[in-house]
């Protein structure tokens, strides 16, 4: 019936999916091991559409996995990129005050950032502010010294040559469309063939929720899509922003506002800003996929969220259809930017897990069943914490579903 047998499948070639499979090689390289995507190459989702930040941790609750493997994860990456000559730069970032009233929220972040083992956060004034960043503008910053940038499609594409040399199998244009659970073994059916195995690790981001309920269990989050919009500096303004600048985040949602990032490219966008998207993978507003507004529309927690959060997803979209209004929200951190400076980027759709009762899932969650293991909510800081997430992910595994 299967024409190939596995130990272990991974559905999913983002960061998270490839991390999983270079740490379980590098582990178990006995083990015989599959890497099912079902794009015509790695990154091409979440992984290849971020702003490539190495994160330093200063956001996240101190005893949260987010925090522990952000930290950790941070300089793993950091040492990966030095390792194998991925472009990347520790360059730092200050995050500004522009209202009294973020003032403790910002002190708040730097007690967080120092609870979480980060070293050299200082709060300064608008002079200093000004000698880091020439043409911001705030009443009060935070400097955090060990934040970076890199480029994670090319972080991706490591991992998976990585992973083929050390006899993986990354198996791209294999989209899996059914999953059957036998006593001793879980058949993959995919566009290229039908694959069986007797661990099966779900990485499908945008679809991890959909592939959780094809291998017959009842996950009990919806992954909500939020569209993530660019624009980028034109290249004779991009000198006004020397690394990175963002605002003091509003806690009441995990995303950490519109903000300006130098890439490693040295090109410079402004964004992401945090849209509800009507497809999964909804890159443009036009994009609208039937599917997947209905079983949003059909999950509970879809409108409880709706009820609490109308108001600023109403924002959201007001400003990602009217570029005067995302200028104004770039122009509280950056004065001199202006409309003429900035012309349309690039998107990408973030994977949020949400709760029966609205609630946006805040830190990663992984949920064993069985001899299959579901990554549900790896939102960011994920691709900075992917080493570490993947050592959490096969510690796990190990465990669970008798790896090894
Ligand atoms: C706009 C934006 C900005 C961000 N900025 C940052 C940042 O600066 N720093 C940071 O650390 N993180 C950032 N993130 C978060 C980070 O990019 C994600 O957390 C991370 O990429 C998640 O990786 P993943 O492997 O889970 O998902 P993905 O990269 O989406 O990978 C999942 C893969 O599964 C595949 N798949 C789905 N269904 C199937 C199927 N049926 N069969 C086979 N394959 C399937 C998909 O094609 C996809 O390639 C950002 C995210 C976004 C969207």
């Amino acid at each position: 019936m299967t024409d190939s047998r596995h130990n272990v499948i991974i559905i999913g070639g983002g960061v998270a999916g490839l991390a999983v499979a270079l740490e379980i090689t590098n582990r178990f390289p006995h083990l015989r091991l599959l890497v099912l995507e079902k794009e015509d190459r790695v990154a091409r989702h979440q992984s290849g559409h971020n702003s490539g930040v190495i994160h330093s941790g200063v956001y996240y609750k101190p005893g949260s996995m987010k925090a522990r493997l952000c930290v950790a994860g941070a300089a793993a990456m950091v040492e990966f990129c030095r390792q194998h000559a991925i472009p990347h730069d520790v360059c730092g970032k200050v995050i500004v005050a522009t209202h009294a009233d973020e003032l403790p929220r910002l002190e708040n972040l730097r007690q967080r950032g120092e609870a979480n083992g980060l070293t050299g956060l200082r709060l300064i004034g608008p002079d200093e502010l000004r000698e880091i960043e020439p043409c911001a503008a705030g009443l009060q910053a935070l400097v955090v010294p060990s934040t970076g940038i890199t480029d994670y499609a090319v972080v991706c594409e490591k991992y998976a040559e990585l992973i083929s040399a050390s006899g993986g199998t990354v198996l791209t244009s294999a989209a899996a469309t059914a999953i059957r659970r036998l006593s001793d073994q879980i058949v993959v059916e995919t566009s290229r063939g039908t694959f069986s195995t007797t661990a099966l690790i779900n990485c499908a981001g945008l679809f991890s929720d959909r592939i959780a309920r094809m291998a017959g269990d009842a996950p009990d989050v919806m992954i909500v899509p939020f569209r993530g919009e660019y624009y980028d500096l034109t290249p004779e303004r991009a000198s006004l922003v020397r690394a990175l600048i963002y605002p003091v985040p509003d806690p009441r949602f995990p995303f950490l506002g519109v903000h300006f990032t130098r890439r490693i490219t040295g090109k410079v966008d402004a964004g992401p800003n945090a849209v509800l998207a009507l497809a999964r993978e909804g890159y443009r507003h036009t994009d609208i996929s039937l599917r997947d507004l209905a079983s949003s529309l059909a999950f509970p927690g879809f409108w409880r969220m709706a009820r609490q959060h109308w108001r600023n997803g109403l924002d959201e979209w007001h400003r990602s259809l009217s570029k005067p209004a995302f200028v104004r929200a770039l122009q509280r951190l950056l004065p001199e930017i202006g409309a003429d400076d900035l012309v349309p980027g690039g998107s990408g759709v973030r994977a949020q897990a949400l709760k029966p009762d609205g609630a946006l899932v805040d830190d990663f969650q992984f949920v064993p069943s069985g001899k299959v293991l579901h990554v549900l909510n790896v939102p960011s800081p994920a691709a900075t914490a992917s080493l570490t997430i993947a050592k959490e992910i096969v510690d796990l595994a190990t465990k669970d579903l008798g790896l090894g």
